[in-house]
């Protein structure tokens, strides 16, 4: 399905009757040269970036589910690159800039909105730590400004800066940063990958790895066995179950994150705005509902859903933020698995296993650099090197002791 002006225009001419699916629903075939692993963001745009930019198109993705059922179409959507650490800060702004053009790209709307994210500060300590950030964003190329306490209540006038149990003291601000709609970034790559020949295979669960000595040969499947040339893994919050299956175990935890949604309101807030003591952080949809959400759980699980307590702490963080929460009603939430790794960032990497590669260790951090990601993994899998702005995410870095720990938090995930 190609879309133009004048197709939406036939279209809606005569009824929306010429619509066709988005992508095809192919059995899979006996092998491929590239077999992906999750229909998730990460997986499809491997696969879109592999057949558009590196010239593979004998590629498939196998999902145990739907395409777009997991995180893609769970998050929050903020998109930024306001990371401090070398090993982190040059792959999110690659992937910023790769967000710009996307939706000319893969031409598809993804509501792509740079709408500002305003990261708050409560303390002097905080001005200085936002203030080195803010430098290093700034020698990535990103853009960054510190704001004073009067440049924040100018912009957010309704944040609790009176009385407050953590006053304001102003904010570190990236303009270029924003929301994009996830389910449409899914589609728009899922779209794209298949109008290249790549088979999107739903349905297909991937239930071993069949390794002949020390090299993937194929996958197997709940729909037979699919043999590959290369297999990449990108399962998001499933991936030490999946990796378990190659005999590999993975310094990744998996935990439950939660996101709420309130009824619709008159736009009020019209960037992402994070709460600097404690973790809440909230921004407005086109249809008008409050987006927010904060902590993830604090045990581990491989359940799409939360517990009470950090809903208690959410609301918390948002009324201490902005009182004026208080008055929304919620009107759902929902929750993810998020794949924890012990430094907070994540793994783009080979494996011990010739020819089995792995994308994974997201922490709750991973749709905004879901373009990057499918980039250099795609990079990694066509040209067996890593991309420059990946070079640190490798898997043996937490042998080595070359961590990428943005919070300096240690090996406890539910910190970073
Ligand atoms: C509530 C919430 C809020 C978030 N907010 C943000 C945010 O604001 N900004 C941000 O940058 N990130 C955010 N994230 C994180 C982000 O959504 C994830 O890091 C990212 O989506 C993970 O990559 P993915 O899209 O490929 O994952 P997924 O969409 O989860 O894809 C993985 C896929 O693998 C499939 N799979 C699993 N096992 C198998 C198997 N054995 N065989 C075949 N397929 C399998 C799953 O079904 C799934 O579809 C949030 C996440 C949640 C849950």
């Amino acid at each position: 399905m190609r879309f133009s002006g004048f197709r939406v225009v036939k279209e809606a001419l005569t009824g929306h009757k010429g619509w066709k699916p988005l992508w095809r629903d192919p059995d899979p075939q006996p092998a491929y040269d590239i077999v992906i692993v999750g229909g998730g963001g990460h997986g499809l745009a491997t696969a879109y970036y592999l057949a558009n930019t590196f010239d593979k198109p004998r590629v498939a993705v196998l999902e145990k589910g739907w395409l777009g059922g997991g995180n893609i179409g769970r998050n929050t959507t903020i998109v930024r690159s306001n990371y401090l650490l070398p090993g982190n800060q040059p792959f999110y702004e690659f992937s910023l800039k790769l967000w710009e053009g996307l939706e000319q790209e893969f031409n598809f709307n993804a509501m792509m909105s740079q709408r500002g994210i305003l990261n708050l500060i409560h303390s002097d300590a905080q001005r200085d730590a936002y203030r080195r950030r803010g430098n290093a964003m700034l020698l990535s190329g990103a853009d960054a400004e510190l704001l004073d306490l009067a440049a924040v209540r100018d912009m957010y006038p309704f944040l609790n800066f009176d009385n407050a149990r953590f006053p304001i003291r102003g904010g570190l601000l990236q303009r270029r940063a924003g929301t994009a709609r996830h389910d449409a970034v899914a589609w728009g790559f899922a779209r794209g990958a298949d109008l290249a020949g790549v088979d999107l295979i739903q349905n297909c669960e991937v239930t071993g790895f069949r390794i002949e000595n020390g090299t993937v040969k194929g996958v197997e499947t709940t729909r037979g066995y699919v043999g590959a040339g290369k297999v990449g893994v990108a399962v998001a919050g499933s991936t030490t179950r999946v990796m378990e299956k190659a005999g590999l175990r993975l310094p990744i935890e998996s935990q439950g994150l939660q996101a709420f949604v309130s009824e619709g309101l008159k736009p009020a807030i019209d960037g992402v705005i994070t709460f600097g003591a404690g973790h809440f952080y909230i921004s407005q949809s086109d249809k008008g509902g409050l987006v927010f959400g904060g902590d993830i759980e604090s045990y581990n699980s491989y359940a799409q859903r939360g517990n009470l307590p950090v809903v208690e702490d959410v609301m918390e963080c948002g009324m201490a933020m902005l009182p004026g929460i208080g008055r929304a009603r919620v009107l759902r939430s929902w929750g993810g698995i998020m794949d924890m790794t012990m430094d907070g960032s994540p793994i783009i990497d080979r494996t011990p296993v010739q020819g089995l590669y792995l994308n994974g260790g997201w922490c709750y951090g991973g749709f905004k650099a879901t373009p990057a990601s499918g980039y250099t993994f795609a990079h990694l899998l066509a040209t067996d090197t890593p991309h420059p702005v990946t070079t640190a995410m490798r898997l043996d870095r937490f042998e080595r002791g070359h961590l990428i720990d943005e919070k300096g938090a240690g090996a406890q995930p539910n910190l970073h």
